[in-house]
């Protein structure tokens, strides 16, 4: 069986990665745009810290549960556990996070351990973090480098015989796809083209209601300290922390939804990241800003993703919000199985594409 898989993100990556793995001839097609969101996402990896509850929990869970497995079959995937910290000077709220965590880590053994910090603890593990600021601590957290991260995936599925498309590809209205080099014939299509799914898919009648949620996210570097170990910090607000090696930390982000596909920072939104991130860490003052990147998250109206067949020969996998890089390489293990006329063996019915 034929595919082709339109967006190479995480989405589309994970998902051609798996359908090759399944023996089917795999093509896929991206066009290289500014503001893909898996090339400025922070890499956090822990389901368990985040406040998604309902229908997003159990696959969010699901696929903390996968991260492991799956990154052991890619050795440069960039994956590693180095524990979260979820921070405030309130002792209520820690209390409720420590109680969150606890409920959730006794289903999830991935999770790790939960323990409570004071100050002087939580600084040693992130030394830059404000002296009033105590922690829950989470040990089975991780991060992961979207880049590497989706390199990894493209190379492991060219190794199984995926095949690669650079440049625009459209529907026309008969629903065969228009590429630069001619048509690209498939038996099957994944559309995987994050916040340009919508587009995407306008000229076959069908209006998927996915749209730009832009953040602006920025990196510093900070000579000489080893930060490769440095946990992910988790605040009450929507900014958060995280380190790679190298002295690099990332301080995220805005959530801009009504932005539009607008791929620029801005005066407002550098400063919401900056004051955020001085306020939890006071110690960054000094570092060097190295970089600030922009991407547009997939958003859906009720903050789940689309995962699953719109018609015969046309699956999606999109609408990952803020949580692609943790959702979407199980999403694509079930995308794959659903293109491929198979059972998921996960309920898919809360992301079915016609929904809304
Ligand atoms: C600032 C920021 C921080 C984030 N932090 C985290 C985090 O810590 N943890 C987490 O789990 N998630 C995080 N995310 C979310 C995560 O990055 C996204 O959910 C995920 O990357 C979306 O992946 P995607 O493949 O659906 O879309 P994208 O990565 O945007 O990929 C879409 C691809 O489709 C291609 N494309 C579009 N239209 C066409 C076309 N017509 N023809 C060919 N190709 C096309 C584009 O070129 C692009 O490569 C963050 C996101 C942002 C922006």
């Amino acid at each position: 069986m034929r595919v082709l898989v339109i967006g190479s993100g995480i989405g589309g990556a994970a998902t051609a990665w798996h359908l090759a793995g399944r023996g089917a001839e795999v093509v896929v097609a991206d066009a290289a745009r500014p503001g893909t969101a898996t090339e400025a996402g922070a890499g956090i990896v822990s389901p368990w810290t985040s406040r998604w509850e309902d229908a997003l929990y159990p696959l969010a869970a699901a696929a903390g549960r996968y991260y492991r497995e799956f990154t052991a079959e890619l050795p440069d995937s960039s994956f590693e556990v180095v524990g979260g910290m979820v921070v405030s000077a309130d002792e209520t709220e820690l209390a409720e996070a420590q109680e969150r965590l606890t409920r959730r880590a006794a289903d999830a053994p991935e999770a790790g351990e939960v323990r409570r910090l004071d100050p002087a603890q939580a600084r040693e593990l992130f030394p830059a973090l404000a002296p009033e600021l105590g922690a829950v601590h989470l040990s089975g957290a991780g991060r992961v480098d979207g880049h590497l991260l989706r390199r990894a995936l493209l190379s492991a599925a060219e190794a199984r015989g995926a095949k690669f498309v650079e440049g625009e590809v459209a529907f026309r209205a008969d629903g065969t796809v228009a590429s630069s080099s001619g048509s690209l014939e498939a038996d099957s299509v994944v559309v995987a083209a994050g916040a340009w799914s919508r587009e995407l898919l306008a000229p076959l009648g069908i209006d998927l209601p996915v749209t730009p949620h832009r953040g602006q996210i920025s990196h510093f570097d900070l000579p000489e300290t080893d930060t490769a170990a440095w946990p992910v910090v988790l605040p009450r607000s929507s900014h958060y922390l995280l380190a790679f090696g190298g002295g690099r930390v990332v301080a995220g982000a805005t959530r801009e939804a009504e932005a539009g596909f607008d791929y620029r920072v801005t005066a407002a939104g550098q400063r919401e990241v900056l004051d955020n991130a001085l306020t939890v860490a006071p110690g960054l003052a000094d570092a060097t800003l190295a970089e600030t990147r922009v991407g547009f998250r997939p958003g859906t109206p009720d903050g789940l993703p689309i995962l699953g067949l719109i018609r015969p020969g046309l699956a999606v996998s999109t609408g990952f919000g803020a949580g692609g890089l943790t959702n979407a390489p199980f999403a694509g293990k079930l995308v794959a199985s659903v293109a491929l006329g198979e059972d998921p063996g996960f309920d898919l019915s809360p992301f079915a594409p016609d929904r809304f």
